[in-house]
């Protein structure tokens, strides 16, 4: 996950607004309001922050920016890119210092004192970002410079970052008169409390409905630490000596895999993909007409044929119908596989019976379970011989090395440096001439306040074209913490996890770009996961694993044997995870394609009629029915854009074959051309042709295949995405 990636469109304009201008502090007594002080260009005053000081700083440093926004929307002089576009990306510098804190906070350090401040000031900024968008002087002239664009004597970059600016406003309706004006800004109202609604629903069926367990006999085949989850589950709640089995992913997930009670699977997975589709009054199904309507008709007023096309638009796909080609071409396969898989486990279950055991037919409620028995069977890796060879801090190593071997990055603990919590550290880093580029904090261990998972945040964007600006990005995540002096171990998936966020960091740190709103992670939605992907790949590269993944007592490296049960099992299962994903990506692109603002769409219908057509294997779900799909429904972020999971992974397969083929993952000449074509340049080129620049032709689906160890078909081998 990268935190940098702002889903909306107005919000983009906090970033666009990035660097700029020295505000003289109209509240001296805020610390959150001044220049950045000390080494490395400044830094983030971590060590001077109350929270009372959020709600006054950031209300000065909009009016600040409104401020500025007003002289650029009324200037006399006639509008050209130096007065207009680049005034426009100067202004809004004091918000975008106080805002990046504010953000560290509310990610970092939400106590209940912190989340009062977000409750009042979210509906604030909302409101100010909309209040930039609709302002008609600034818009005039930045559609001014847009038209002029081919005979104006701009730079690529210039030219690129106008064609931005002016396709955010449009995109946001910045072209609309009157009623029509009007009504877009009720849609968007009337939507975001639609998004809570479905939201709060959703919450409400995970909380409410839980099954508890009273009997030993019910708990048969769970795992110890799965019994003692539920047992503390119902104590929670009041029901202590028995067991609780939450309606929640984390819960559902284990339970199917591992109970050897059929009844009792059957009833956690039906109760857990009924979620919002209950017929309640929490039921979704309304709701999802009522936004599917909603969005329809905002597609229409802003002049898109549908949702879809309005939310592809700006992405690396550009059209449904590009995305749709690759889910289709991906489709297939996948579920050839999910048979073979399901005759797998057809064969365990039958065998079972042949020794007494009840006849049974696989059923979704059954995948999980038997999957499980045939991984142990063909590929018996238990994680907890991994482990010992996974410390934490040798895996920071591994990254700090293996970017200094691919792109010749140097790091040292930078003096000085004021964090936000005492476990934060912070690094320098150089290149290879010993040049700084730029700073990485790191905050690696769970805490109250902080919230879950691993993300990649960005506090300052690097530019030029104000003099130098380098770049200050922090990886986080959520390791239980160990005893002094004890190395912490991390589970595989955790290492890889450490290198995809570093991938993230990458693409901040070795940004080489004139405006900020360009630089970085803040690209496509469908192509900002690219590098920190691919980057997942040299967590199983010989060369980290025998330095970095040595065993915590006796600093042997892991044994090769166990990296390839590691390799082998990273192919199972993938007809179900590709085929489940998959059915949801696909559901999401069609409604988004069908819905109209005049005919109410029956989200049951629609999702049992489309996955008929498809061929959907009776044996497994969508991974987010369409009642609790989340991702699409509780904001427009993902919305028609499920999909950009696997664009992205496609890429990143087909971009690390390009390390393969050139004779290994640290090929200089192919390094510098992920550098040059891809790390460096942002937003600054069309990811398309920034693709085509590294690979020397578009992504093929090839590498996906073979990545996920589904047969290529000649006909494919070579086609894109
Ligand atoms: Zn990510």
């Amino acid at each position: 996950m990268s935190r940098t990636r702002l889903p909306l469109i107005a919000a983009a304009f906090v970033v666009a607004s990035a660097l700029v201008v020295a505000a003289a502090p109209s509240n001296p007594g805020t610390p959150l309001l001044e220049k950045w002080k000390g080494a490395y260009g400044g830094v983030p005053p971590f060590d001077k922050i109350k929270v009372a000081d959020f709600k006054p700083a950031l209300e000065a440093a909009m009016a600040e920016n409104l401020k500025e926004i007003e002289a650029i929307a009324k200037s006399p002089a006639k509008p050209d890119f130096e007065n207009t576009v680049a005034a426009f990306e100067r202004s809004g510098k004091t918000l975008e210092r106080v805002s990046r804190i504010y953000n560290v906070y509310s990610s970092t350090m939400s106590s209940d004192d912190f989340q009062k401040v977000e409750t009042e000031m979210e509906p604030k900024l909302a409101a100010f970002r909309d209040q930039i968008v609709q302002n008609k002087d600034l818009f005039s002239r930045i559609a001014a410079v847009y038209d002029a664009r081919e005979s104006s004597n701009l730079t690529p970059e210039q030219k690129r970052l106008v064609w931005l600016d002016y396709t955010n406003f449009v995109r946001a309706g910045a072209r609309l008169e009157g009623d029509a004006r009007q009504r877009l800004t009720e849609i968007n109202q009337k939507l975001a409390s639609l998004f809570t609604k479905f939201s709060q629903n959703l919450l409400a069926d995970e909380k409410d409905y839980v099954l508890y367990l009273d009997k030993e006999s019910d708990l048969a085949g769970l795992p110890p630490g799965v019994r003692e989850g539920a047992a503390a589950a119902a104590e929670t709640r009041g029901k202590k000596g028995q067991w609780a089995i939450l309606n929640t992913r984390s819960s559902m997930e284990p339970f199917l895999t591992y109970s050897d009670r059929r009844d009792l699977r059957e009833k956690v997975w039906r109760t857990y993909y009924a979620r919002g589709n209950n017929g309640d009054a929490k039921d979704n199904n309304a709701t999802i007409s009522e936004i599917l309507k909603l969005r329809a008709e905002r597609a229409t007023l802003l002049g898109y044929p549908t949702h879809a096309h309005w939310r592809l638009e700006d992405s690396m796909a550009k059209t449904p119908e590009r995305a749709m080609e690759l889910m289709e071409a991906v489709w297939k396969p996948a579920v050839a596989r999910v048979h073979e898989e399901v005759a797998d486990m057809q064969a365990v279950a039958d065998a079972e019976a042949d020794k007494g055991g009840p006849k049974i037919t696989i059923e979704p409620w059954d995948y999980r379970y038997y999957a499980e028995k045939v991984r142990k069977a063909k590929y018996d890796l238990d994680q907890n011989a991994v482990m010992p060879y996974l410390q934490l801090e040798k895996m920071r190593e591994a990254i700090f090395w293996n970017a200094g071997r691919l792109f010749g990055l140097q790091f040292k603990p930078a003096k000085d440096v004021p964090v936000v919590h005492p476990d934060v550290r912070v690094w320098e880093v150089t290149d290879a001439a010993g040049k700084h580029v730029g700073l990485w904090y790191f905050d690696p261990y769970a805490r109250p306040g902080k919230q879950s998972g691993a993300w990649m945040n960005a506090y300052r964007r690097q530019s030029k074209f104000d003099g130098a600006v380098t770049t200050i990005v922090s990886n986080n995540a959520n390791f239980v913490k160990g005893k002094p002096g004890e190395p912490v171990l991390i589970s595989w998936d955790d290492a890889s996890t450490m290198f995809h966020e570093f991938g993230h960091a990458l693409h901040g740190l070795l940004s080489s770009v004139s405006y900020p709103s360009l630089a970085g992670t803040n690209v496509a939605r469908d192509y900002v996961e690219f590098p920190s992907q691919l980057l997942e790949h040299w967590v199983s590269v010989p060369d980290v694993l025998n330095r970095f993944a040595l065993h915590y007592k006796t600093g042997q490296p892991i044994p090769k044997e166990l990296v390839e049960k590691i390799d082998r099992a990273s192919k199972f299962n993938q007809g179900f995870i590709t085929v489940e994903y998959l059915a949801g990506a696909l559901v999401d692109m069609k409604l988004h394609l069908a819905a109209t603002a005049d005919k109410a769409i029956d989200p049951q219908v629609f999702e049992r009629d489309t996955l008929t057509a498809l061929g959907m294997p009776k044996e497994i779900v969508m991974r987010h029915r369409t009642t609790q799909f989340s991702h699409i429904f509780s904001g427009d972020a993902y919305s028609a854009g499920y999909y950009s999971y696997l664009w992205s992974d496609t890429l990143s397969a087909d971009a690390w074959e390009a390390f393969v083929e050139a004779g290994g993952p640290y090929d200089k000449t192919v390094a510098k051309r992920l550098v040059d074509n891809v790390l460096s340049t942002g937003n600054t080129i069309d990811p398309a042709d920034d693709y085509r620049a590294f690979r020397g032709r578009d992504p093929g689906i090839a590498a996906l295949m073979r990545k996920r160890g589904f047969p290529v078909p000649a006909a494919q081998a070579a086609a894109a995405p």
